[in-house]
């Protein structure tokens, strides 16, 4: 980047009016001074090669992508990160000096940050996790709990094929379990992630009894609309740690603000406040 252009970065989706990136990296600027812009590109998928080979002609140095281009922007990348390679989706982009993009992927490190920050005591070392879910956010969690040093991972999910096509993909620390059996899975668990949708606004509940939760245990939801979901209302009464999953989206924009504007932001109540703003 020369010092005479000023950086620009967005978020690419179809659609792309519900993103809440635009306000968070908007935030950041503002709150440290930064030269620089942060906008939503709604952009078809028919379109989206041609849109990322324009963009660093325009002053753009990255951007992050959202649903439904994931999959198509690691397709297309110059290179990328191992952790999206493992992952098979793209999230953060970062344009090249000598032309095309870098691809990464923060979902799993956000993941792991939001419950650091939230559960400093929780050792994802000590005992087996159960995750629900087997979609495009469920790989992110696996990878990342794999690095984080988890013995085990129970991986349940309502289509059978889906879990056993990440056992495959993940190697053996994931143990596929029956969506049926989840309940029993979680004896002995350290660490409960919902990834399915269930439990969020407008979606049926997630029924999943916690009777058989251990004491010490770590209770997560990527669901974050409600907040408070009725599986961590649950796991907070009897007593386990609770995280819930909105910190995981804050997470995961800090490493594409850092390489694009050149400070390491800061994931606080100041930012939380801005995301939950109407
Ligand atoms: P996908 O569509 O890729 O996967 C959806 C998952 O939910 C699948 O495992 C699916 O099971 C399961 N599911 C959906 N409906 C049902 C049902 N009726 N009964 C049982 N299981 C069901 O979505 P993502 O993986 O991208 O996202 C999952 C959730 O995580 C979403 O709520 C999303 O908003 C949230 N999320 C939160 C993030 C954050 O930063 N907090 C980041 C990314 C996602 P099946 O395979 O059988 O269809």
């Amino acid at each position: 980047m020369t010092p005479s252009r000023i950086p620009l970065a967005g978020v690419i989706g179809d659609p792309i009016a519900h993103s809440r990136s635009p306000r968070l990296h908007g935030h950041w600027l503002a709150r440290y001074g930064l030269p620089g812009h942060y906008v939503p590109l709604h952009v078809a998928a028919a379109d989206l090669a041609t849109v990322l080979a324009a963009m660093p002609r325009m002053g753009f140095v990255g951007a992050n992508v959202t649903l439904p281009h994931k999959v198509a922007a690691l397709a297309l990348a110059t290179r990328a990160t191992d952790r999206a390679a493992r992952i098979g989706a793209a999230n953060t982009l970062t344009f090249l000096p000598d032309g095309g993009f870098e691809a990464d992927n923060t979902d799993g490190e956000g993941f792991l940050r939001n419950l650091r920050q939230g559960a400093p005591g929780w050792n994802p070392a000590a005992g087996p996790a159960l995750v629900l879910g087997a979609g495009g956010a469920a790989r992110a969690v696996l990878a990342a709990l794999i690095d984080a040093g988890a013995p085990e991972i129970r991986l349940a999910n309502r289509t059978a094929a889906g879990a056993a096509d990440l056992a495959a993909a993940f190697g053996p620390a994931i143990r596929p379990c029956a969506w049926e059996d989840r309940a029993a899975a979680l004896a002995g668990a350290a660490t409960l992630v919902n990834a399915t949708a269930l439990g969020m606004a407008g979606k049926p509940a997630l029924e999943m009894p916690l009777d058989a939760l251990a004491p010490g245990a770590l209770v997560t939801d990527l669901v974050y609309t409600p907040l408070e979901t009725p599986l961590l209302a649950e796991a907070r009464a009897r007593g386990a740690a609770v995280v819930d999953g909105l910190g995981m989206l804050l997470h995961q924009a800090a490493p594409g603000f850092e390489r694009w504007f050149g400070r390491a932001p800061e994931v606080d109540e100041a930012l939380r406040r801005v995301a939950l703003a109407p």
